[in-house]
């Protein structure tokens, strides 16, 4: 892009500024981090967007959506006031794509850079990376950011045609996710993620599962983000009814189960009807009552992966019943005090081979 196309955005994106009202109190909101929840400002450097997404609010034609833009200097400047008064403690900067995406990504790069040079801040900020940059920007936001994200939008290239017109997963969301899985390990500390809208476009639990599998086994993804979809006034999508937010938290259940309890494909397709998970149960729970021959496991003897599987034991009490049972056998429920889900882990157990659950019925 010559300087002539820069200053031509550039002035009508400041047009923008001055028009628009800015009230970034309205944009924190609470992530959940091991340490608790932190609250990070989720905040766009424009809301104007040349393109038109189906489901967006910020999308072209809607004219309804208030349009800002907030120049680098003014919106670092604002961060910062706002995280020394202790009101937010990191930042998260999108964006809508004005001109060219490199140009916009451009200036979110120098929003983090005023961050880190001019007000020295070094917590937590996460960037995203908009569609069609090039390597080279990819790496110039990884240098300045914490966490990168490359949004899937959803898990197929031809639902994602049907819905956000101009965006591909197979030339350009995987290969930028490919990117930065290659320059990460130049890059100790940082991380990826991506997102999926859930309900969307009829898709069914079998597809998105399908993807997240490929991408956890493939990349290293912090997390995959699901958010259930919810139709936006004035856009084509207007009238598609709101996907249950059950079904976003079930599929979080099922990514934690595929990247941190050895569950495979075939182990999330055998609880799958038609496509999909049961609302009503936890997954882990519907595939061990999938599985009766594997249950009731007995909790003295069950190595660590089996151990995991079981609903109600998570990576920590699978650790600590290993470390119980070094100690003297375990055989009754008082052996467990203290541990979390006591009540079902016993509907899944025994215990010197004596069953205390009250779901003998499962297994008969
Ligand atoms: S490119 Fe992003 S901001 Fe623009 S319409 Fe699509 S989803 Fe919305």
């Amino acid at each position: 892009m010559d300087d002539k196309q820069k200053f031509r955005i550039l002035s009508k994106l400041t047009t923008f500024e001055r028009d628009g009202e800015i009230n970034l109190e309205s944009c924190i909101y609470l992530t959940s981090t091991p340490k608790g929840k932190v609250p990070i400002l989720k905040v766009m450097q424009t809301t104007m967007c040349d393109r038109n997404c189906t489901y967006c609010v910020f999308r072209r034609d809607r004219d309804s959506t208030p349009r800002l833009y907030i120049p680098s200097e003014k919106l670092a400047k604002s961060f910062m006031d706002m995280y020394r008064s202790g009101m937010v403690r990191g930042l998260f900067l999108s964006s809508g794509i004005f001109g060219h995406p490199e140009f916009i990504m451009e200036k979110m790069i120098d929003t983090v850079k005023i961050l880190r040079g001019k007000y020295a801040f070094n917590g937590y900020v996460h960037l995203k990376l908009m569609p069609g940059v090039s390597i080279q920007t990819v790496e110039e936001a990884l240098k300045v950011a914490n966490r990168v994200s490359i949004n899937m939008e959803t898990c197929k290239e031809e639902r994602l045609k049907k819905i956000a017109k101009g965006k591909s997963i197979l030339r350009d969301t995987l290969p930028k996710i490919e990117t930065v899985d290659k320059l990460l390990p130049k890059y100790k500390g940082k991380s990826q993620i991506t997102q999926m809208m859930v309900g969307v476009d009829g898709e069914t639990d079998e597809e998105i599962i399908s993807a997240i599998h490929f991408l956890n086994r493939r990349y290293k993804i912090s997390r995959v983000y699901f958010s259930a979809f919810f139709p936006v006034k004035d856009t084509p999508l207007e009238n598609r009814p709101p996907e249950n937010p059950l079904r976003e938290y079930r599929l979080y259940q099922l990514d934690f189960l595929i990247r941190d309890y050895g569950f495979d494909l075939e182990d999330i397709k055998s609880i799958l009807v038609k496509g999909n998970l049961p609302l009503n149960k936890d997954p882990k729970e519907a595939w061990a009552q999938a599985h009766p021959d594997l249950f009731p496991v007995e909790l003295n003897t069950a190595d660590y992966n089996l151990l995991i599987r079981v609903p109600g034991i998570g990576i920590e009490t699978a650790k600590e019943i290993i470390k119980r049972r070094r100690g003297k056998r375990l055989s009754s429920p008082q052996d467990l005090k203290g541990i979390r889900n006591i009540k079902k882990i016993l509907n899944y157990t025994t215990l010197n081979g004596r069953y205390y659950g009250s779901k003998l019925s499962i297994y008969l």
